[in-house]
């Protein structure tokens, strides 16, 4: 591919609406094309990019043994009544209607299109199991579209599902899966960690996600060093702190606090740290009251936790300011257990503590030396905040660490919710008709790429993981318009290179050499070389790798040897 021919707008200058680097970069190095919010075109060293994603997700899905297929992007709404989801998948999903004002959605998802097609094709256990994928594009009309392909509307997804008579079955693929998915971004040279997790809105049983680690990443994931503990930390567990609660010291004793709500100000005022201050939260109930939670105030109430329990309102919702006034009295920020009429639910660590500053459900006032059992009866406990630096693992190895993480992949098992919702049963081995148990897989094959570069780049740039590169070797030929000569030889390297099976991008235009470097940084492909007339008279050509910007020169006719050997070493 040459640079003289391919239109490539680089962009010196960090576009204004690009929050996250990958976007950035994305954007500068002219990989992507902003249509409108959330809607990208892949321009075409982007999506060279894409394209060698998609292939080792292909190679790595037929390994597994699926079988890729393609389906219809519109989807019928009946489809989603027969699942329930036409009604509960909300403003995400993409709604049309045809000429014949019929009802359909640009697919977000493929669940019910896949389960039609099991229940016509599949209709014996001896058929079992089966998986299908598909790399396709999907459409949610996410609320906020942002960070560029990350999180855009239109995105391409890998999607598998998988088809059985019973649950080891599903178990046994879904081992499978994990393998896949771990060859795969092993393969594409990411780090990444693979997390329990929340199977959200799919639904079903047990769920895995990969995550891809940056510092951007928009998921925290909890993990111990010491075992194989890893969690989103929407879900992973808070253990009840060890041992007996210590005795109270302090009496109750009330405290002006003029003006301090928050934990931090109140903390501040008194010279109280917020581990010893007591957030009381009311929310919705299940009845259509509110119920009290209690936290300590330097932890974070987990809103998945909190949701499952019987006693709240799922999804949960804060209690409006009238129904706080109505139960208490008071105002937000000045609450407290004592003397609350109100079901209370605390978390374990704020049940586990003594001599607590609280709110005393009075405006401008507080108490200190709050202790349970003493001035407000013993909680019930729950597990109600997320995990934090520190605490201990659930598996027992030691503390947790907290990373962020992009999701780039989410298995499931979904147990058979789609199946008996649209019927899709098979004959089992007594000739009865049972209901298949499903499994459902995905990537984000377009968040990889934003995901890659948000773990690899500089100052400069890009810097490509080998296997995901738009092209292996930037020639960049110095003053071309100066020298026949050099550019003869540039075309001769070129043609060797090409021919030798190696992906080359030969930047011949007519541009200062400086604003050529800057480009190949910014475009990041691993290995460059440089020919301009001093090398060329001396018979060498100018390496550079992207990522550790080692030089070297190497003799012009070794050149295809030392790329090949370089190209290996790094595969
Ligand atoms: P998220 O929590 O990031 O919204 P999700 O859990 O809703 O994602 P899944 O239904 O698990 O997504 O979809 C499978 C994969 O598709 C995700 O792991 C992610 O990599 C990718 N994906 C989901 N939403 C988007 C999006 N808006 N843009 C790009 N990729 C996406
Ligand atoms: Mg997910």
């Amino acid at each position: 591919m040459r640079l003289s021919r391919l239109p490539l707008n680089t962009l010196k200058e960090v576009p204004a609406d690009a929050e996250v680097v990958s976007h950035q970069l994305m954007l500068r190095a002219g990989l992507i094309r902003k249509l409108a919010a959330g809607l990208f075109t892949w321009m075409p060293l982007g999506l060279k990019v894409l394209r060698k994603v998609e292939a080792i997700v292909r190679e790595e899905m037929d390994r597994a043994g699926a079988f890729e297929l393609l389906m219809p992007a519109v989807q019928p709404a009946e489809l989603w009544r027969e699942s329930g989801r036409w009604d509960v998948y909300g403003d995400l999903l993409l709604r049309i209607r045809d000429r014949h004002d019929r009802e359909f959605c640009f697919g977000p998802t493929h669940e019910e299109v896949i389960t039609d097609i099991a229940r016509r094709e599949l209709k014996s256990y001896r058929q079992l199991p089966v998986s299908y994928y598909q790399i396709q594009t999907k459409f949610r009309d996410e609320i906020r579209p942002r960070f560029g392909v990350m999180r855009a509307r239109e995105f391409l997804m890998k999607d598998a599902y998988s088809f059985h008579l019973d649950q080891a079955s599903l178990e046994a693929t879904y081992q499978r899966m994990a393998e896949a998915y771990a060859r795969i971004f092993t393969r594409l040279g990411l780090r990444f960690r693979a997390v329990e997790a929340d199977s959200g809105e799919i639904g079903g049983a047990r769920s895995q996600e990969f995550h891809v680690l940056a510092e951007s990443g928009e998921d925290a994931i909890a993990w111990c060093e010491h075992d194989d503990f890893a969690a989103n930390v929407e879900l992973a567990p808070a253990l009840p702190p060890p041992g007996p609660r210590p005795a109270p010291t302090a009496e109750l004793t009330r405290v002006a606090t003029p003006g301090a709500r928050s934990i931090d100000e109140v903390s501040e005022l008194l010279g109280v740290p917020p581990s010893r201050c007591l957030k009381t939260l009311l929310v919705q109930a299940s009845d259509g009251g509110c119920v009290a939670l209690v936290l300590r105030g330097d932890h974070e109430l987990n809103p998945l936790k909190a949701e499952r329990l019987p006693q709240v309102a799922a999804p949960l919702a804060l209690a409006t300011a009238e129904q706080v006034q109505a139960a208490t009295g008071c105002e937000p920020g000045f609450l407290g257990p004592v003397g609350l009429q109100l079901p209370l639910i605390a978390d374990h660590a704020a049940a586990a503590g003594a001599d607590f500053v609280c709110g005393a459900n009075e405006v401008d006032a507080h108490y200190t030396g709050f202790n349970w059992g003493r001035d407000a009866p013993e909680p019930e406990t729950a597990d109600l905040r997320n995990i934090v630096a520190g605490d201990p693992s659930p598996l027992g190895g030691g503390p947790v660490s907290i990373a962020r993480g992009i999701e780039v992949g989410h298995i499931f098992q979904l147990g058979d919710k789609y199946s008996r919702a649209l019927q899709a049963t098979v004959l089992d081995r007594d000739g009865r008709e049972v209901p298949m148990i499903m499994g459902c897989y995905g990537i984000g094959v377009s968040r990889i790429v934003a995901a890659a570069i948000e773990q690899n780049h500089d100052e400069q740039g890009i810097i490509w993981p080998e296997p995901m590169c738009p092209l292996e070797v930037m020639l960049v030929v110095l003053n071309p318009k100066k020298s026949e000569s050099v550019t003869a030889a540039a075309e001769r390297l070129y043609e060797d290179l090409s021919r030798a099976g190696i992906e080359v991008l030969m930047d011949d235009r007519d541009a200062r050499p400086g604003v050529k470097f800057a480009d190949a940084d910014l475009v990041g492909l691993p290995h460059r070389l440089t020919l301009g007339q001093r090398g060329l008279d001396a018979g060498v050509v100018e390496y550079r790798e992207r990522r550790s910007g080692a030089e070297e020169q190497v003799p012009i006719d070794a050149v295809v040897d030392f790329i090949r050997q370089r190209l290996e070493r790094t595969a």
